[in-house]
């Protein structure tokens, strides 16, 4: 065992490496917010108003002044304040106005009563509860105010923020621009998906799997499709991969027995390294540059493929996108519920299935095989159990760490 996983270098050290080298990209384009999910804010966005943009009423009830509320008397109702229908008329002392919630407060009025502590007396109203200077009162910039920067450079805009930029008035948003990334599959055994296999062919998964990704990352994708195991097409495919894209992804050919001639092409062609991972599954991974762009090279299994991509590229495309929230999401700690299946020597990437248990602690069932070809097991699980490098088997009711999947992989 030992001899087997020396000399692999570990997850953390791959990625402090990897992201160590890269700077964002600094090209920039607005777009118009309903075009612009998925993308990246290259600068700050400012409020140009203030939110709330005037005092108004948190409540249904009445506006008053605290002076006209000492004797404890009913007060006449003076007029009505409704959203988008301010009361404009005069405010006569020992009186109160009918407000509704988000109408305009009107001026001197010093707090709302909610309708539920007021009683009818006649035409006159009287107040119920101790009324507090400001209560029921929304000030106004009490939310955002005008300047304010709302959302820093280097955000990922979604459904929490574009709204949010829209509520403002603001129609144009400043991005980084797309990251075009171009993808490529290696194998004599692959054949497009749809077309029918001959004997000892397999489909190709994992440009499929990379370019559904990509796509959800806000990518654009330069798909070069399946590229045969023969340096003449594997030069050209690199060629012009890092002529047109910003990163280049290939799967396959990476692992011992073919990669020869890949790595004697990507050592001309720019400064490649082939790494040994301590992970489970997706030992062997490659990353350098070429001449014009990144290169990542995933392991040719489905499963080490995704995990690779899932693990080490998508920080490296979070990072050149200028994104400055973590990819992935925290880990947590759940029991195991089954039994795990451990060597160590490797982190251990197993998929699992966690829920909240009867006692309101999190807990993880595996999804049951977990072979490097098993890529039914991602649609059966909601989270990768992380597994320590040097861990052993794990028994039931033990703790372990989970790391719930992201919008990526279905989570
Ligand atoms: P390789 O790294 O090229 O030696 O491939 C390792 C294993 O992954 C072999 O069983 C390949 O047939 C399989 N494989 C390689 N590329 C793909 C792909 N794009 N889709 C599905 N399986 C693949
Ligand atoms: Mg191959």
């Amino acid at each position: 065992m030992e001899s087997f996983t020396a000399g692999l270098i570990s997850l953390e050290e791959a990625l402090q490496k990897m992201l160590a080298q890269l700077s964002p990209l600094t090209e920039r384009e607005t777009l118009s917010v309903f075009t612009a999910a998925g993308r990246v804010t290259a600068a700050p966005v400012i409020s140009p108003l203030n939110v709330p943009p005037f005092d108004n009423s948190a409540m249904d009830g009445y506006a008053v002044r605290l002076a006209d509320l000492a004797s404890g008397d009913a007060l006449p109702v003076a007029g009505k304040a409704f959203a988008g229908a301010p009361f404009t008329g005069e405010w006569p002392a020992g009186s109160c106005i009918r407000i509704m919630t988000g109408a305009p407060v009107p001026d001197g009025a010093e707090a709302v009563v909610m309708q539920e502590q007021t009683e009818a007396d006649g035409e006159r109203i009287r107040f119920t509860a101790e009324v507090r200077a400001g209560q029921n009162i929304r000030r106004v910039g009490e939310d955002i105010c005008q300047g304010a920067s709302v959302l820093a450079a280097g955000v990922r805009l979604g459904a929490a923020e574009l709204p949010l930029i829209a509520s403002l008035g603001i129609g144009e948003v400043e991005v980084v621009r797309r990251l075009r990334v171009a993808v490529f599959s290696t194998g004599d055994e692959l054949q497009p998906v749809g077309e029918p296999l001959a004997a000892g062919q397999i489909y190709d998964t994992n440009r499929f799997a990379v370019r559904l990704m990509l796509e959800q990352l806000g990518c654009e994708v330069i798909d070069l499709g399946i590229i045969r195991d023969d340096p003449q097409a594997l030069r050209a495919a690199f060629v012009r991969a890092d002529r047109e894209a910003d990163v280049v992804i290939s799967s396959g050919g990476v692992s011992v027995g073919e990669a020869d001639y890949t790595k004697a092409m990507l050592d001309e062609l720019g400064a490649i390294t082939f790494w040994k991972l301590a992970i489970k599954p997706g030992k062997p991974f490659a990353f350098g540059r070429l001449s014009n762009s990144w290169f990542c090279g995933l392991p040719g299994n489905p499963v080490s493929a995704a995990l690779t991509f899932y693990q080490l590229v998508q920080p490296l495309l979070a990072k050149l996108s200028g994104q400055q929230r973590p990819a992935l999401p925290p880990r947590q700690r759940a029991r195991a519920v089954t039994r795990l299946k451990k060597t160590p020597g490797r982190l251990d990437f197993q998929r699992g299935l966690f829920s909240r248990g009867d006692d309101g602690e999190l807990q993880v069932a595996s999804t049951g095989h977990q072979g490097s070809h098993v890529f039914s097991s991602f649609s059966q699980a909601n989270c990768f159990i992380v597994l320590e490098r040097e861990r052993g088997n794990v028994e039931a009711g033990e703790w372990v760490e989970i790391e719930p999947f992201n919008a990526l992989l279905g989570g």
